[in-house]
């Protein structure tokens, strides 16, 4: 069908170098690993390192050709770098350490420092520098597809997350802020055309909370059970975003006018909110108490890149756990620890399981509550005594927090920060990023051009990745029965799979020449014309999951063949006289 050349180039079954498997892999748990795998598309060769065989690598191809064309639409110009590269740029950056043991590293024979490249900021940024030197070569978007690296510690689910995978990166230059606004738009517009052309069901998730302005970063997820990436999602609104960018809808704050006194308890075993709670409702305090109404106080320790160790406390209501992620989100670019039985000991202060915010303001210890935490909320809370804790203690009046931080965990019915609803938790499989880098590697190098008024100027960045072969796995996962693989027509290997079923010489020669008609009409066929079986044939067809099938059987002596479409599962038979005009109708819809 995108073929313009009239040459026959029919794909025999009979000489396709293809077996289909009828087990699934003993590795493989997810179904496009299974079917991929099953259907003779790839074949593993060790963990996440795979090889694409001719049905396999012919969608891979139209992958690629799909981004291709909306890349080169928006004025995208297509290079290709190395993939082995020296240390250097990637020392300059501090990537070459930053990127731990999930860069591939290796020596020449001379000792010296090579890598393969897990993606290419720097070599992009040198690049432009190379070449460019003036305004009026800018904005420039370059980009290539290449083969990247990563010593992924989980390859999971075959060619899903691969040590060795296709990707499409794009890194736009422009010499302006807007101008980078413009080309990241550009790139997030292609992107949802990319994803609609290949039939993936996707979100759009921004990334980061938004400090810089909301669009900063947004990752493309595909939708799916199997998907390693968790977000969150607004059924009412659309809204999406990734766990670590949900900012909490904050209450309004309550009068704190005749609040009961806030009064020490004496609560014996209650290290825990269960216990505490318990004993909440066993204390005559006048109303029933959950876990929400506790505080519960988590002691960590932060650090900023070059900096010391320093005690942080958060406070968060105690039906919530600490999401990591977030918490990590949230103190980024410092790091975090949980605090160990020697900072116990190092501070006496602190009273394991009865913390509270009175003894960590006292001894000048940052503390930071959760944004629910508003003035005029009363909390039950550690009294730093053992064995004792505070009823409510109101928040602007027995104690002031340093600040909020999101670390609580979202959950489902929480409401959604747009105001339109609650949200819900989803699963999803990362299949594009869009990035505004900024200057970042621009300064690492220097990358400096003419401005108009003959005065330097650096460009800003964007960095642009779309995941090549993942998509393959993403668009089997996402389109498949128990029986098969089921491609969109975007991406099959082919249009039409036509199987002869039937022994007889006339329908075998009748079969021969409407594959003959479909090819010279456009169409790609493969022609099932082995010596098998029917029942053989037709579950390869399955199988394989190009998605028009056409089957040359009995019928043929009637004048009739029958037209299966393996998309809906439908079929009926049609006249053999008028099948090719028929077929290329359901082909080309
Ligand atoms: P992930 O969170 O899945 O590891 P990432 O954040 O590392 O992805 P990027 O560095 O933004 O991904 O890379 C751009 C795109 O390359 C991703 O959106 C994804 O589609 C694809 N990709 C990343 N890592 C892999 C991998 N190991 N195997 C296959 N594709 C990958
Ligand atoms: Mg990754």
């Amino acid at each position: 069908m995108r073929r313009l050349s009239l040459d026959l180039v029919i794909t025999r079954l009979s000489h396709l170098f293809l077996r289909t498997l009828r087990d699934d892999p003993s590795d493989a748990e997810v179904a496009s690993h299974k079917l991929l795998v099953r259907a003779g598309y790839v074949r593993r060769i060790a963990p996440g390192v795979y090889s694409w065989l001719p049905l396999g690598l012919r969608v891979l191809r139209e992958v690629e050709r799909v981004v291709r064309e909306e890349m080169n639409a928006i004025g995208g110009q297509e290079i290709l770098l190395p993939a082995l590269l020296p240390r250097e740029p990637y020392e300059a950056s501090n990537r070459w350490t930053e990127y731990g043991p999930n860069l591939f590293r290796l020596k020449d024979r001379r000792g010296n420092d090579y890598m393969l490249g897990p993606t290419h900021e720097e070599l992009f940024a040198l690049t432009v520098k190379g070449e460019y030197n003036s305004y009026k070569d800018f904005p420039v978007t370059l980009y290539q597809v290449q083969t990247k690296y990563r010593d992924e510690e989980r390859p999971r689910a075959g060619i899903l997350r691969g040590r060795e995978f296709l990707m499409k990166d794009s890194y736009s230059f422009d010499l302006t802020d807007e101008g980078l606004t413009a080309s990241y738009q550009a790139h997030r517009d292609a992107y949802e055309k990319i994803f609609t052309r290949l039939s993936v069901k996707y979100v759009v998730v921004s990334a980061t909370s938004g400090a810089m302005g909301g669009s900063a970063s947004e990752e493309f997820l595909a939708e799916s059970e199997i998907g390693e990436d968790t977000y969150v999602r607004c059924l009412e609104s659309g809204y999406a975003a990734n766990v670590e960018a949900v900012k909490t809808v904050v209450p309004d704050a309550l009068p704190i006018d005749g609040l009961p006194e806030a009064k020490v308890y004496d609560t014996a075993n209650t290290p825990t909110i269960d216990t505490l709670v318990d004993w909440a409702n066993g204390a005559d305090l006048g109303r029933t108490v959950t876990a929400a109404d506790t505080l519960k106080n988590i002691m960590v320790k932060t650090r900023l890149p070059g900096g010391e160790w320093e005690l942080l406390g958060i406070g968060i209501p105690g039906d919530r756990e600490v999401d990591e992620k977030r918490l990590e989100a949230s103190l980024e670019p410092a790091e975090f620890v949980m605090i160990t039985e020697t900072d116990f000991k190092n501070n006496p202060f602190l009273v394991k399981g009865y913390i509270g915010p009175k003894a960590l303001q006292a001894n000048g210890i940052r503390y930071v509550v959760d944004p629910r935490v508003v003035e005029g909320t009363s909390w039950i809370t550690g009294a730093d005594e053992d064995g004792k804790h505070v009823v409510d203690l109101v928040v602007g009046r027995d104690f002031t927090p340093d600040g909020t931080i999101e670390a609580a965990e979202v959950r489902d019915g929480d409401a959604s920060p747009d105001g339109a609803g609650t949200l819900v938790s989803a699963r999803g499989i990362e299949i594009g990023h869009v990035f505004q880098l900024g200057r970042k590697y621009t300064d690492v190098f220097t990358v400096d051009v003419l401005a108009e008024n003959g005065k330097p100027v650096r460009p800003t960045m964007g960095s642009y990745g779309v995941g090549i072969s993942r998509l393959v796995a993403v668009i089997a996962e996402q389109h498949h029965d128990e029986k098969g693989l089921r491609w969109p027509a975007e991406v099959s290997p082919a249009d039409v799979h036509l199987v002869i079923a039937n022994k007889d010489e006339t329908a075998r020669e009748g079969a021969e020449g409407l594959a003959a008609q479909l090819d010279r009409a456009g169409l790609e066929v493969i022609l099932d014309d082995r010596k098998a079986s029917p029942g053989v044939k037709f579950k390869d067809s399955e199988l394989l999951g190009i998605p028009t099938v056409v089957v040359v059987g009995r019928g043929w002596a009637d004048g009739k063949v029958e037209i299966r479409d393996r998309f809906t599962g439908e079929s009926r038979e049609i006249d053999a006289a008028s099948a090719l005009d028929e077929i290329i109708t359901a082909v080309r819809g």
